[in-house]
């Protein structure tokens, strides 16, 4: 299926070829139709599977002037993503976006909301413009987007409250990673006659697969990432990240020493996509440092490790990150970052996956398995004439027992370097997550605390978000 099998206007058309989107992803494919057929959907996909587009591009295809579109998304830093997003798909239709939160001006949003037909805001903000009159918007369009989201965030009233402002005949579309029943009743309230639309991917863990998890602390993962990377020496891998930034930041950073590797993703400009996959396949490159999107539909059968760099939110995106190891009966091998404010997403990876906790290991620990890997290296190699003569040249000069030394140096030009120790002790990383599912068990009131803490301002969303 292509995006042209959709109908859409010719400059949504060029935009996607422009931006470098080849084919609709399986929820858009799902989604666009049933949008454009006027129908109220509520959409399952997991994280990082084009949602935005999804709804996007169907609502920009439809948009007449002088309508608008409300997106509802949980956080400051969605309602930005999403609002350029959509401001990228719709450039060519002179559609301009409005992104709308609190912690910043009122003013300057409230005339961006004025001059914009689509616009994006988080809930708190949202009511208050609303509640005080001092916006007055009648959508045709409304989308919740990562409703789970919201909810586990404390938003329930808060939806409920902007449905009010919420003219009967508009097209209402709820977008969600999870499907708890909260969100089922959320849209039994205020959709019509929804369609249902559900992407799944397969819980099938692979046996070929060990799956490891590191406890660390948040400025600790690229010391982490490297340790392990001189430790399990993978001769092929991929590094997921949540964000593009991140997929940037850590490419650079493991250029930075030495190892070769890219980053991939979506802003990338397609030709740059394709050499570099071209590259990891034929082994050009070893590395890959790819968000969870740009490595979808990547065919490669070799990869040796996945490091999760975050881990994902969702349980699903992790069975589909590691799922790219372990192929065509091979061995493969999955490793985890994990800091504590990852423990909730790490407790639902649990029930579904046989990830193991493990200490990360010491310098002293990877220059032991370095020095293994050369002796075995010497065991296995045989000498060659050249090499005699190489030996025999150099015995004019030194002895043996130097030059021996000087060929090993050699061997080692790339030591690993870092901190003695990185990360949790076993012990130390058993005890927090103990901690946390204390905690949560004890905590009713969770939800609201989310919410005020994320208002407060805010350390829940900067580590957690895309
Ligand atoms: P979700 O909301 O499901 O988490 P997003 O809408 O944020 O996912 O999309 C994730 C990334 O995938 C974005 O960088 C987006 O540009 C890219 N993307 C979306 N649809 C496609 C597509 N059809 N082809 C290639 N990339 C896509
Ligand atoms: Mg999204």
């Amino acid at each position: 299926m292509n995006f042209s099998d959709f109908n859409l206007k010719k400059e949504l058309l060029h935009r996607l070829s422009e931006i470098g989107f080849e084919k609709p992803s399986p929820i858009q494919e799902k989604a666009i139709p049933l949008i454009l057929e006027g129908k109220d959907i509520v959409a399952q996909a997991q994280t990082g599977t084009g949602k935005t587009a999804a709804f996007g591009l169907p609502i920009l295809n439809m948009l007449k002037k002088g309508e608008k579109a409300l997106i509802v998304t949980p956080t400051r830093e969605l309602a930005i993503q999403v609002s350029e997003e959509i401001f990228r798909y719709g450039r060519d239709l002179g559609i301009h976006t409005a992104s709308v939160y609190g912690g910043s001006s009122y003013n300057r949003q409230i005339s961006q909301i004025k001059t914009s037909q689509v616009i994006v805001a988080t809930p708190g903000r949202l009511i208050d413009l609303l509640n005080s009159g001092r916006i007055d918007i009648a959508p045709k369009f409304v989308v919740l987007d990562e409703a789970d989201e919201m909810l586990d965030m404390g938003f329930l009233d808060d939806i409920k409250e902007i449905f009010k402002f919420v003219p009967n005949d508009a097209q209402k579309l709820l977008f969600s990673a999870t499907m708890p029943k909260e969100i089922l009743n959320l849209a039994k309230t205020f959709l019509k006659e929804p369609e249902f639309v559900k992407i799944t991917t397969q819980n099938l863990i692979n046996e070929n697969i060990k799956e490891y998890c590191y406890v660390i602390d948040e400025h600790e993962r690229k010391d982490a990432l490297i340790r392990l990377i001189d430790y399990k020496a993978p001769s092929k891998a991929i590094v997921f990240c949540r964000t593009k930034r991140d997929v940037d930041d850590v490419a650079e950073y493991l250029k930075g020493i030495g190892l070769n590797a890219s980053g991939l993703h979506g802003d990338m400009e397609q030709r740059k996509r394709e050499t570099i996959i071209r590259n990891f396949k034929t082994n050009k490159l070893d590395i890959l440092v790819a968000t969870d999107v740009a490595a979808r539909g990547l065919d490669v059968n070799d990869v040796s490790h996945v490091f999760n760099y975050h881990l994902p939110l969702d349980p699903e995106s992790y069975v589909h990150r590691i799922g790219r190891t372990g192929r065509a009966g091979k061995e493969g091998m999955a490793i985890s970052l994990v800091t504590p404010y990852e423990f909730k997403a790490l407790s639902k990876i649990e029930k579904i996956s046989k990830i193991t906790l493990k200490e990360i290991p010491t310098l002293e620990d990877v220059k032991n398995t370095e020095i293994k890997k050369i002796i075995e290296k010497i065991n296995n190699i045989d000498a060659s004439p050249k090499s005699i003569e190489i030996i025999e040249e150099l015995q004019n000069e030194f002895d043996l027992f130097t030059i021996a030394t000087k060929f090993a140096a050699m061997l080692f030009e790339k030591e690993a370097k870092g901190k003695e120790r990185i990360g949790k002790s076993l012990k130390e990383a058993k005890r927090l997550i103990e901690r946390e599912k204390f905690n949560s068990s004890n905590s009713n009131s969770g939800r609201r605390n989310y919410k005020n803490r994320n208002q407060r301002g805010n350390r829940y969303n900067r580590g957690r978000r895309r």
